[in-house]
């Protein structure tokens, strides 16, 4: 489909939700552009997987051209189906099995992912601009303004500029975030360790949460293969674009309070994992090796925060996505997966507005009502799940440390 219009939308952040968008809306050809606050592409490694659920499959599916959806495909692989709720030994305490029909999830690499979605957006992805407010520009135009004194003057305004968006208090201004009290020290280290993997093969298809004595701290670790070597997988599918990455891993990260991080530590990323490694000392020589072989540049602290329902929509054409507008802590796998889910709706609904006449305001705000039902149901989930895992009651941490373990055999010895 071509829509010929002099229609034309700007996008604040070039994360999962804003190319998935800028992937949806040149592929029915309409004019949008990108503007993201990083210097590159890659500056920042951000290095773990993520797991993609249905929704999150659907909207790539529908945003990308066949053969990008197939390199995400390709290069991804069966998250495994298993959790493991273990003590800070190993020792099993129980495991949740998921009743996933095949192909319904995979695990892919949120580096590669990204590379993926911006292939073929060339042009339209511009570095270093890091989007400040939005005014008019003119009848029916908002223009995007940048903290370089520039601005892009656009039909339609669209912010997915992450769980700190600069656009957040302008465009839902009775919507910040709220602190939780948890955080996480996340990083990755390589799976295959002097020729053999780190993880042991009982342990091939699960994640592990390792719950510590300590209410309020756990470790938990997952690893990333790849399905098909990304290189491969480029050379044959995306020709000229280079993955990023391309060696399995396993991603891990410690879950602590926020108040045990010292403010001087936050953005220091040796401080970081020396607290880690402190943190795991009385953990499984497995955990503790994980974190002794992290790989600096990947280390990385999350506060968590969790959305709150917006009331009101300041900006008549300029709208939200993603993190910007739910936040939510990293339980339950939810927030690149809703954050994929509403780039797809939003570009449904723009583009159905322009084939059908319905007035974009309209279009906008069915997209908002849609998006808050979904978005703020897997808050409520992932907040819900995260006291529950985390939460301070004495009995039930007594029994998943102390009582169950002992009842099951030992599956990763202490050799
Ligand atoms: C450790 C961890 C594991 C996770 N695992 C999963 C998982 O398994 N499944 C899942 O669904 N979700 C997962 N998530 C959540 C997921 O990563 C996020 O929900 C998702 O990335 C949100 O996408 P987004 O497009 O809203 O924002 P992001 O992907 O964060 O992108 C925002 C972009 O905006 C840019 N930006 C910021 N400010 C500005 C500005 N002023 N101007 C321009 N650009 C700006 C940023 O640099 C960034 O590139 C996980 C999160 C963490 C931390």
């Amino acid at each position: 489909m071509v829509i010929s219009t002099d229609f034309s939308v700007a996008i604040a952040g070039a994360g999962l939700s804003g190319l998935c968008l800028a992937q949806y809306l040149v592929r029915a050809g309409i004019d949008a552009h990108v503007y993201e606050r990083d210097l590159g592409p890659f500056v920042r490694r951000q290095g773990y997987r993520l797991i993609l659920d249905r929704y999150g499959l659907e909207a790539l599916r529908e945003s990308l051209p066949v053969p990008l959806y197939r390199l995400a495909l390709a290069t991804s692989d069966e998250p495994g189906g298993h959790l493991r709720f273990t003590d800070s030994r190993l020792r099993d305490a129980f495991t949740i099995t998921f009743k996933q029909e095949q192909h319904t999830t995979r695990q892919v690499d949120r580096l590669t992912l990204r590379s993926i979605l911006q292939s073929g957006l060339d042009g339209r992805v511009h570095y270093g601009k890091a989007a400040v407010g939005v005014d008019s520009g003119g009848p029916g135009r908002l223009r995007l303004r940048f903290s370089d004194g520039g601005a892009a003057t656009v039909s339609v305004v669209v912010g997915a500029d992450g769980v700190r968006s600069a656009l957040r208090a302008q465009l839902m201004p009775d919507a910040n975030p709220v602190n939780t009290p948890m955080a996480g020290i996340y990083g990755r280290s390589p799976l295959r360790q002097n020729g053999r993997s780190i993880i042991p093969e009982a342990l091939r298809t699960s994640g592990v949460l390792a719950i510590a004595n300590e209410p309020g701290r756990a470790f938990f670790f997952t690893s990333m293969r790849f399905g098909e070597s990304p290189r491969e997988a480029f050379a044959r599918l995306a020709p000229g674009v280079f993955p990023p990455t391309g060696d399995d891993y396993v991603m891990w990260g410690l879950l602590l309070r926020q108040a045990e991080v010292p403010m001087n530590v936050r953005g220091d990323l040796p401080g970081l994992r020396e607290m880690a490694t402190q943190m795991t000392a009385d953990f499984h020589p497995l955990v503790r090796r994980l974190v002794g072989t992290a790989e600096l540049d990947t280390v990385v602290l999350n506060l968590f925060a969790a959305g709150q329902r917006p009331r009101r929509w300041a900006v008549p054409r300029a709208t939200m996505m993603g993190d910007a507008v739910h936040a939510m802590p990293p339980f339950g796998a939810h927030g690149g997966n809703t954050a994929l889910r509403d780039a797809a709706l939003l570009g449904r609904r723009l583009v159905d507005a322009l084939t059908d006449g319905t007035p974009l305001e309209a279009a906008i705000a069915g997209y908002q009502d849609e998006m808050v039902s979904y978005a703020f149901d897997a808050v409520d989930d992932a907040a819900r799940l995260m006291r529950r895992l985390t939460g301070n009651a004495a009995a039930p941490h007594w029994v998943l440390t102390r009582v169950l373990p002992r009842l099951h055999r030992v599956t990763v010895p202490e050799a």
